[in-house]
């Protein structure tokens, strides 16, 4: 921690050069910080072909320059959000946005970054992904999401079976306590040798803000120049700890409130 300098943010943590024992250390405000840039490359809108959410991509936009993020990825569930429209408001911002997925792949879910809507509607397999890899190089980014949550499709222990096919993995946001599956997370990424981003994974707007990582911005930012930012690993993760609140509002939301909004095929389109 020692190019941290400065005062220390109250109610704040970060996990930069995690380690084991400390999962969650703290954040400090940095004598830079105006040369960082707030990234949170899982998001979720309404326009998700899977989950029925109720805020749009420029409500999230909205909410992300007020609160200062640089670079953002809406990661629909097996589709790339392509709305132009969007894509240029972003531009406008001074925000990166970009075009991205989480694909459901043999069961496990992947993100892929700066990926193109006819590059994932044929990906079936981790073999299809390697090719795909293969055929983009460097200019596609992937990340394991919440790889060990039990909820939803995490790719477990074959994250280690897979691994080339990922060039980092997912701090997930919900963790407290002794309960943070991350922990096996964090072993994986310093045996590979791969960087933990931290990520909101946000289903609601207001689950959008907090959990994010930060690189040092870049002269020109374009996806090349993010991705080899956090392929150097010169990052900050800031992930809280779930409060009671957002523990209670978590299960509200994935066992009532969006049953509820599937089961009426609610849309606020
Ligand atoms: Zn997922
Ligand atoms: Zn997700």
């Amino acid at each position: 921690m020692a190019h941290l300098r400065g005062r220390k943010l109250p109610q704040t943590q970060t996990c930069r050069n995690l380690n084991s024992a400390n999962l969650s250390c703290n954040f400090y405000c940095s004598m830079d910080s105006q040369d960082w840039i707030k990234l949170d490359l899982h998001i979720h809108t309404l326009d998700d072909p899977k989950d029925k959410l109720d805020y749009s991509a420029r409500e999230l936009l909205a909410r992300a320059g007020r609160l200062g993020f640089g670079v953002l990825a809406i990661t629909l569930h097996d589709a790339v959000f392509d709305h132009a429209e969007t894509f240029a408001a972003a531009e406008r911002m001074g925000i990166l946005l970009i075009p991205a997925a989480e694909m459901r792949i043999e069961g496990g879910d992947i993100i892929l970054l700066n990926v193109r809507a006819e590059e994932v509607t044929g990906l079936r397999s981790f073999h299809d992904v390697r090719a795909l890899r293969a055929a983009r190089g460097q200019s596609l980014f992937t990340i394991a999401p919440h790889p060990f949550y039990i909820l939803g499709g995490s790719i477990g222990k074959r994250l280690i079976d897979e691994i080339d096919c990922f060039d980092a993995i997912e701090f997930c946001h919900f963790h407290k306590g002794v309960f943070n599956p991350n922990r096996q997370a964090l072993r994986i990424a310093a045996k590979f040798g791969k960087p933990l981003i931290a990520t909101s994974d946000a289903h609601r707007l207001n689950a959008f803000g907090q959990h994010y990582t930060s690189i040092p911005r870049p002269e020109q930012l374009t996806p090349d120049s993010v991705f080899a930012q956090l392929r150097q690993g010169r990052l900050r993760l800031t992930s809280p700890a779930a409060t009671l609140l957002d523990i209670m509002s978590t299960f509200y939301f994935i066992f009532i409130e969006h049953p509820l909004r599937a089961a009426c095929g609610h849309s606020h389109r």
